[in-house]
């Protein structure tokens, strides 16, 4: 049994509410930090050379707080916070010189700029309303720029405007929607097994770690079971591997059928599959595994002009009286599958006793039928 810890690829798309991993959005915000902060501090030289006092001391001032930002952000907890205050302040700051009375027309590009970060930093939804309505009062900034619009050139500016702002925002969210979607499409592919479409074992490994983690919190038990197909090489030796193959699938089902939306299947490898049952006492992982153990026993396949019957042995570990973690209740579970092989096959078994407290590696090696 492997004891590294499988990184949660899942999880770590849950966490991350852009494209960007935070990490990646960490990094982002404090090179933007520091471009914004030195860009400000020459721009601040250059208004005091010019005699703008005080555009030159409130330049200063922003360069000093995003310096200041910089630092911060390299271990701060409120990445979310620093993100929107940021942008917010930002793009305030591009209607801001847009608003100027002789603002040069080329202002108003930093407006094709919004989408472009807000989706960068947060993601499609939170980037979609936090870019519209910035880029909405940029257009009507715009449209009173350009005053009364009556000639064929000022409506050609202002349709350049509309038309490009519009095809921006739209190719960025489509763009960000595709990208997600294949992101999905991979993480699902890489937590999942590829024939039965069950989940796969790494994934199997951060579901228990995660639901151990829950337990300790909520303080309810589960049983992880461990099963595996019976003779299966025979299956395969006597009918081909498509039918071996078949009967993976059937049996993926079978277990999928069977179990509560909260309790967890995987395909371990092979024909090993293992299950977590959530809230349930030790006597009721055992009868529910027995009822799977009869249904798989009783089911036939048909292959061809075949019939294929199989079996399937289980291993079950409770937790916490079996142990308090995935290593020893894995531990457990696989001795008494074991256990159950040598006695015949075709049978569920758990460990005899349950320890008082914690777990004595030597009850494992008892096992009931
Ligand atoms: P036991 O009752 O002791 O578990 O015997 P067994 O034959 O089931 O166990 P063994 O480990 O000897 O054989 C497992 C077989 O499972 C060998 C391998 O060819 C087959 N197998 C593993 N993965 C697949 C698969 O994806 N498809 C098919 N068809 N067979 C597979
Ligand atoms: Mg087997
Ligand atoms: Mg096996």
């Amino acid at each position: 049994m492997t004891t590294s810890h499988h990184s949660d690829l899942g999880t770590a798309l849950e966490q991350s509410r852009s494209g960007l991993r935070d990490n990646h959005r960490r990094s982002l915000m404090r090179l933007l930090f520091l471009i914004t902060g030195s860009s400000l501090l020459v721009f601040s030289g250059l208004q005091a050379v010019n005699g703008f006092w005080w555009v030159a001391g409130i330049e200063l001032a922003v360069s000093a707080l995003l310096f200041f930002g910089f630092v911060r952000l390299y271990s701060s907890p409120h990445l979310q916070r620093w993100i929107y205050g940021y942008l917010t302040v930002l793009f305030s700051f591009f209607l801001a010189i847009m608003l100027f009375p002789d603002a040069s027309v080329s202002a108003f590009v930093w407006v094709l700029m919004m989408p472009v970060l807000a989706y960068l930093l947060l993601g499609k939804r939170e980037g979609l309303l936090l870019s519209v309505p910035f880029m909405l009062a940029g257009g009507v900034i715009y449209y009173l720029h350009l005053g009364q619009v009556d000639s064929a050139y000022l409506v050609i500016d202002l349709l350049n405007m509309t038309l490009c702002g519009v095809l921006m925002l739209a190719f960025i969210h489509l763009y960000e929607v595709r990208r997600e979607e294949a992101e999905q499409r991979l993480v699902d592919m890489a937590q999942s097994d590829f024939l039965t479409g069950l989940a796969n074992r790494s994934n199997f490994q951060s579901t228990l770690a995660r639901t151990i983690a829950e337990c300790e919190r909520s303080g309810s038990g589960f049983a992880l079971v461990i099963m595996d197909i019976d003779h299966f090489k025979l299956v395969n030796d006597t009918l081909g591997h498509d039918a071996g193959d078949l009967v993976l699938k059937d049996i993926a089902v079978s277990l999928e059928a069977r179990l509560r939306g909260t309790d967890f299947v995987a395909r371990l490898g092979g024909e090993e599959f293992g299950l977590i049952l959530r809230d349930v006492k030790s006597a009721g992982a055992y009868e529910l595994m027995e009822e799977l153990r009869q249904r798989i026993a009783d089911r036939e396949l048909v292959y061809g002009d075949a019939r294929v019957r199989v079996t399937a042995s289980f291993g079950i570990a409770h937790w916490p009286e079996h142990g308090w973690q995935a290593e020893t209740l894995f531990r457990v579970a696989d001795r008494c599958l074991y256990n159950g092989k040598s006695a015949g096959r075709n049978r569920v078994a758990r460990p005899l006793t349950a320890g008082s407290g914690g777990f004595h590696s030597d009850t494992a090696a008892q096992c009931v039928r």
